[in-house]
C-alpha cells in the first residue's frame, strides 16, 4: 500500500497551525485513505522547531519573514528538509499539502505584504519536495491525486 505525505493541519488530531486553528480535510477519499493508514502527517513548521501558536509568516524573495520582519527562513528550511526525509522514509507516492501556506502552498502563497493578497508560487516544503521529484497536490486536488495513486498501484500489481 503506497503512502501519501500530507500536511498535518489537513490530517487533524492536534493544532499545528500558526493561529492554533484546526482545519481537518473532510474529503471522503482523504478520510478513506486516513482510515487505511496510508497518510503520513507532517507539519514542517512544527518540525522546524516553531511553536503553536506562532507569528504569521509569509514568503518574500527566497526567504520567509514574519510581519515584524523576523527572518524565519532557517526554521522553515529545517522543516522542509525533515518533511522530505519523511517522504523518502515512507516511500510516499506523492504529497497532499495545504494551499496558500508559506511551507505547504502548492500553487499559491501570500504575497509577503500581510494584507491578504496571494500570488502564484510554492511554499518552501512544496518547493523542496518537487525539486526532489515528489509530486505535490493541494487539498483541492484530491481527484487527480486519486487518479495518480490508482495508476501507481495498478503498475505495482501488474
Ligand atoms: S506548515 Fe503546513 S502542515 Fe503545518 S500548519 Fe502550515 S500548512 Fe499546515
Amino acid at each position: 500500500m503506497r503512502k501519501i505525505l500530507v500536511s498535518e493541519c489537513l490530517y487533524g488530531g492536534r493544532p499545528v497551525r500558526y493561529d492554533g486553528a484546526e482545519i481537518p480535510c473532510r474529503d471522503s477519499l482523504f478520510l478513506k485513505w486516513k482510515a487505511e493508514g496510508r497518510l503520513v502527517p507532517v507539519c514542517p513548521e512544527v518540525l522546524g522547531g516553531l511553536p503553536v501558536p506562532r507569528p504569521e509568516a509569509q514568503r518574500a524573495g527566497g526567504g520567509v519573514f514574519t510581519k515584524d520582519g523576523e527572518d524565519v527562513t532557517a526554521a522553515f528550511e529545517k522543516g522542509a528538509e525533515k518533511a522530505l526525509r519523511l517522504a523518502r522514509e515512507s516511500d510516499a507516492a506523492f504529497a497532499i499539502l495545504k494551499e496558500g501556506s508559506p511551507s505547504c502552498g502548492v500553487a499559491t502563497v501570500h504575497d509577503g505584504a500581510f494584507t491578504g493578497g496571494k500570488i502564484p508560487g510554492r511554499g518552501l516544503t512544496a518547493e523542496r519536495l518537487v525539486a526532489a521529484g515528489c509530486e505535490v497536490f493541494s487539498e483541492k486536488e484530491i481527484s487527480p491525486a486519486a487518479a495518480l495513486l490508482e495508476s501507481l498501484e495498478n503498475k505495482q500489481s501488474g
